[in-house]
């Protein structure tokens, strides 16, 4: 959700012109495409990106990508660094976790406020009370996003710094930000993303455990809650092995031995340095008349 930003009075006289333009790669971010967002729609200076802030859009990502569409106005007084798509709603739509970057990172864009001259701002596809655009897609690109504005800028990937629209409801983060980022941390009356803003989720992908993901959409497969579980196509890998009972494979899940015989045909994600391949064994359990 936008603010409009006291500067307006500055850069309002633009042609409309200048705000079409054809869709080219972002400069800034390899992943994004550049879709300028109405020429002068930003701050050329500011007190330095001090922090990072998540917006939703209150609406669909096509129409603010559009020429002339919503980010991209000369009618209006808003603008934000980027922008994620949740969802793929059309056929025509743009594809989802797609990032479009509207106005360059050294500058300062009018997304929250008093809290532009000192923080940079990506939009998101969706609703506050609906959590149906807050895809996998979503935040897979959109923390990835983060991550490169927050290494860009030397920005600590915290909840400190990296905060909603609606963090003024938090009154520990007020006093920290009033203390700490040199801005009036209430000046927002915004309440952007909402509840259904998976938070924990979102650190946890800007600040990546390293370690080993696993499919587990099989119904084959299930894990402790040590393992991160998602259900997005582009965030699985690792391993999968059809088991049959024919197979002389024992699996090691988690240290708990697993015989053949106890596998009962299925398809699972496992990681492959619990894998541990038997001896072939003198008597085959799987072949009870056989004898070596
Ligand atoms: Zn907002």
């Amino acid at each position: 959700m936008k603010n409009k930003n006291s500067s307006k009075l500055f850069a309002v006289a633009v042609s409309t012109l200048a705000c079409a333009g054809m869709a080219k790669a972002s400069t800034d971010y390899g992943p994004a495409i550049w879709r300028s967002a109405c020429s002068g729609h930003w701050n050329t200076t500011g007190n330095g990106h001090k922090f990072l802030v998540v917006h939703d859009m209150e609406g669909y990502y096509a129409y603010e990508v559009s020429s002339g569409g919503g980010l991209r106005s000369c009618s209006t007084t808003v603008s934000v660094h980027y922008a994620v798509n949740g969802k793929q709603d059309t056929s025509t739509d743009y594809a989802a976790g797609e990032v479009t970057q509207f106005v360059r990172e050294s500058y300062y864009a009018w997304h929250a406020r008093c809290w532009n001259g000192s923080s940079a701002g990506v939009e998101h596809e969706g609703f506050r009370s609906n959590p149906a655009w807050y895809t996998d897609a979503m935040y897979n690109s959109s923390s990835a996003l983060y991550r490169h504005l927050a290494d860009h800028y030397g920005i600590a990937k915290d909840r400190n710094h990296i905060v909603g629209h609606d963090a003024k409801s938090s009154s520990a983060w007020v006093s920290w930000a009033n203390a700490n980022l040199g801005i009036n941390a209430s000046c927002n009356t915004h309440d952007d993303p909402g509840p259904y803003w998976d938070w924990s989720r979102f650190m946890s992908l800007i600040n990546p455990v390293t370690g080993t993901i696993v499919d587990n959409s099989s119904a084959g497969f299930s894990c402790s809650a040590n393992w991160a579980t998602a259900s997005s196509s582009t965030d699985k890998y690792g391993l999968t092995i059809a088991i049959t009972a024919r197979k002389r494979l024992a699996i090691r899940p988690r240290g708990r031995r697993v015989s053949p015989r106890a596998v009962t045909p299925c398809t699972f994600g496992i990681r492959k340095d619990q894998i541990v391949r038997r001896p072939r064994p003198t008597r085959s359990r799987l072949q009870p008349g056989h004898r070596p």
